[in-house]
């Protein structure tokens, strides 16, 4: 998703993107392997990873070899086992500003989201659209939300 703020002068940091789609995020094995290089066990303990004989083991215990025989990886609230109801990783830094908190490590589908671009990632929602330029036909269109 896109990060509000710190990769783009377009978005507004108003934080809806990650709210809306940010309980869902998923790593790729690159991702997962940096932050293991690099001691983020602060991040990959939100996750848990399914390998080929069917164990769940939390991102913070994988080991190097788990990577190829990952099937699944979840986030997952590291005390609870459950499902987060947002992304754990989404920082309110003001009245109505949010803040990625691991903006420089954030997964590959985090940095690559755009949502005014109509597509995948298109999100007729994000503020931005609203922008000089940046209005879309598609974001007026009766049944879209008009935020
Ligand atoms: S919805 Fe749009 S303006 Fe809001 S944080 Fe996401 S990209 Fe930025
Ligand atoms: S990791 Fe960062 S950019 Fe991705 S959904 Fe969470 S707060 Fe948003």
């Amino acid at each position: 998703m896109e990060d509000p703020g710190e990769t783009s002068d377009e978005c507004g940091q108003c934080g809806l993107c990650c709210k809306v789609f940010g309980d869902r995020i998923t790593p790729t094995v690159v991702n997962l392997y940096s932050w293991m290089e690099n001691g983020r066990t602060d991040v990959l303990r939100f996750f848990s990873a399914c390998l080929n004989s069917g164990r769940w083991v939390n991102g913070a215990d994988l080991e190097p070899e788990d990577l190829g025989d990952i099937t699944i990886i979840e986030l997952r609230d590291p005390v609870s086992g459950e499902y987060p109801a947002v992304c754990p990783f989404l920082h309110r830094a003001g009245r109505t500003r949010y803040i990625c908190s691991i903006h420089t490590v954030k997964p590959d589908m985090c940095c690559n989201y755009i949502p005014w671009v109509y597509g995948e990632t298109y999100f007729p929602r994000c503020k931005a659209l609203c922008k000089e330029g940046k209005k879309s036909p598609w974001s007026r269109l009766p049944h879209q939300d008009p935020e």
